[in-house]
């Protein structure tokens, strides 16, 4: 455990060792860097490289303390782990927080101070965009730093992976409505929370594949051009969790299905993109108690670190990538038949199974 031992001298560990193990995220991460300067406010975390190179998106979002930072900082790079572990690339998982208000601090020189940031980790760390940064802006780190991903530029493909993350988290769907409904697409419908980039591909696939789409975003501009080019129904933000809809698709928060939402929640299934969905994991319990199928976020939303990784590689084969992105349903059909055989919630599940994933290097080293 290293917290930023080999960091430059303006970087500081706001906690020491012994309280970072007492984190109740920390989860035996092997390094977590702060910086906290005039220029810059940031965390990276890295969780574990036994498969690669820790690699995960930077978040800028304006958190209220450094503590919530961290906390943020350190389950997202755990669950970059699994998820990579899950999808089987060779990336271990990491990620990057700048705290700060996207809509009004995001600044060139703050993007450059990312950039000189994750060079210091020299390569240890690999960073990419995420919820309040851009293509663009991880551009702008990489004229400080080659440690990026995701900004490719090839004709057809800016560097975002939005698309190939939402066509991923449309195979999960598909699969899990084979699973607990029996039937396919059509005549479904999914209730999308967030029309953002992912929920807007997400709306799009499904539209096309025959489900009806409801969908919800407090940005009333991106609902009203959703409803206008691809023709969805709108739900209030308040009703979106509790609306009677077969899917419920979380594609704009973490932390949804928690203990104020989780009894209100009336689909048959919640399978959506957003990151750790639940607050704990006892939400993941409550569902299955209640027989709703949780689909594993970092399993159905695993497809834009697939895209990253065949970035990273400089391959641009789409059948290959997208071949690539079968291993969603194949690893949630595992998933699924093992939840019904031990009767327990597949979040439990999905989490040995990465674990076995990724812990194996390290056995075989010992
Ligand atoms: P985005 O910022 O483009 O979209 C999020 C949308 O959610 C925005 O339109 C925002 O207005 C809306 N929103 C915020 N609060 C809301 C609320 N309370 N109710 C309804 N809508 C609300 O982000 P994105 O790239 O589409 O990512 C969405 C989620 O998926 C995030 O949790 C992200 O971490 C996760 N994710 C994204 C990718 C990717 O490739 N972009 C990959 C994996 C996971």
């Amino acid at each position: 455990m290293n917290s930023g031992m080999n960091a430059q001298h303006n970087t500081v560990a706001a906690k020491n060792t012994m309280q970072l193990k007492a984190h109740p995220e920390y989860d035996q991460h092997e390094q977590v860097v702060i910086r906290d300067t005039p220029e810059l406010r940031a965390i990276i975390a890295i969780h574990n490289s036994s498969l690669g190179v820790a690699t995960g998106g930077c978040r800028i979002f304006p958190y209220p303390s450094i503590d919530e930072a961290l906390t943020d900082v350190l389950r997202l790079s755990r669950g970059m782990t699994y998820k990579s572990a899950m999808a089987e690339i060779n990336f271990g998982g990491g990620k990057s927080v700048i705290i700060a208000d996207p809509a009004r601090e995001k600044t060139e020189s703050l993007l450059l101070a990312m950039g000189e940031f994750i060079d210091s980790l020299r390569g240890c760390y690999v960073a990419a965009e995420d919820s309040g940064t851009t293509v663009a802006d991880i551009a702008v780190m990489a004229r400080r730093t080659p440690h990026v991903s995701g900004i490719m530029s090839a004709e057809q493909h800016q560097g975002d992976p939005s698309p190939r993350t939402a066509l991923g988290v449309f195979l999960g769907i598909e699969e899990a409505v084979r699973t607990r409904l029996g039937s396919s697409l059509p005549g479904i419908t999914v209730g999308i929370q967030g029309a953002g980039n992912v929920g807007l591909h997400l709306a799009r696939l499904l539209k096309q594949a025959g489900a009806e789409v409801l969908i919800a975003d407090i940005n009333v501009q991106r609902v009203e051009s959703a409803v206008e080019t691809l023709g969805l129904s709108t739900c209030s933000v308040d009703e979106i969790l509790s609306a009677q809809v077969e899917v419920l698709a979380p594609c704009a928060l973490g932390a949804v299905i928690n203990p104020e939402t989780v009894s209100s929640i009336r689909a048959d299934i919640v399978a959506g993109g957003a990151n750790n969905q639940l607050a704990s994991e006892e939400m993941g319990e409550a569902l299955h108690r209640r027989g709703i199928l949780y689909v594993p976020d970092y399993v159905i939303n695993a497809g834009g670190i697939i895209d990253i990784y065949y970035q990273r590689i400089g391959v641009r084969d789409t059948e290959k990538i997208e071949s690539h992105l079968e291993i969603i349903p194949h690893n949630l059909a595992k998933i699924f038949a093992e939840s019904v055989l031990q009767d327990r919630p597949t979040n439990h599940i999905a989490d040995e199974l990465a674990r076995k994933k990724f812990l194996k290097p390290r056995l075989q080293s010992v």
